[in-house]
């Protein structure tokens, strides 16, 4: 009797050995130090390093500074704006920049009038046009009722905001816009559409939105071709709206070594 119980015992040992040499090889094939690590094959070069804006909505180390509250500069057409306590407010003509940009990020803030005059398009109306075409609009929509694809951070009459976050007249917003350009190849053909992602006092309110061509008034949407890079157009449209922090980035891909990129 006593050596049958032995016998079971020393069988009873064995299986729990294999048992966890199983579960120790299964566990251990299953992590880093076994597993054959995926590689891309890309061979990208080290991001540039830059310095971000001390807090949110600031301008990082390679932004180019469009105002910065003391003059309009970077601007043609502004003789009529005025400047007042870091802002910019708008009168006369519209603006447009200096410099032409292609895809880029486009920080900007503005105000619409906090006297209330006007309803619809007449209340607090002006605009951003990338590449002097594409209009993301600016309007007082907080309780003011127009065309959905009218309202502030619409792609004018293209494309309304998912949600109207609209602060009260007179106080400060922001939109951050994110800008692909459209492409032209041969005979002016479109070769691929433009896209706008617009946040609006940090709310995703364009996510990724396809233009349908240039944004007018008066006629549906059409592309026409035009250069890879355009000026930033600021709209006045009788309104005193007014604008503080512009800056904007130019997007450029991650690098990747030459002779893989040649490939
Ligand atoms: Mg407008």
């Amino acid at each position: 009797m006593f050596g049958i119980r032995e016998g079971n015992k020393a069988a009873a040992r064995t299986v729990a050995t294999i048992v966890a040499v199983c579960a120790w090889v299964a566990f251990a094939t299953s992590t880093s130090a076994f597993a054959k690590e995926y590689e891309s094959g890309i061979k990208w070069l080290e991001p540039k390093v830059i310095e971000p804006g001390e807090k949110c909505g600031d301008p990082p180390s390679d932004a180019i500074i469009l105002f910065d509250g003391k003059d309009l500069s970077k601007w043609v057409g502004a003789e009529k704006w005025e400047i007042h306590d870091g802002y910019a407010v708008g009168h006369g003509h519209d603006i447009k920049t200096k410099e032409a940009f292609g895809d880029c990020q486009l920080h900007i803030e503005w105000a619409t009038p906090s006297k209330v005059s006007g309803s619809g398009q007449g209340r607090g109306n002006s605009g951003v046009y990338l590449m002097e075409k594409y209009e993301v609009q600016i309007l007082d929509s907080y309780g003011n009722k127009t065309y959905f694809d009218g309202q502030a951070a619409g792609i004018y009459k293209q494309h309304p905001p998912m949600v109207n976050c609209c602060r009260k007249p007179g106080e400060w917003q922001t939109y951050d816009i994110v800008f692909n350009a459209p492409r032209f190849g041969e005979a002016g053909r479109l070769v691929k559409p433009g896209y706008v992602t617009v946040l609006q006092n940090g709310v995703l309110v364009q996510n990724h939105t396809e233009l349908l061509g240039s944004t007018y008034y008066d006629q549906p949407p059409k592309y026409e071709p035009h250069p890879l890079k355009g000026r930033i157009v600021l709209q006045y449209h009788h309104n005193a709206v007014r604008f503080r922090n512009i800056w904007v980035r130019e997007i450029h891909e991650p690098p990747i070594a030459s002779e893989h990129a040649s490939k």
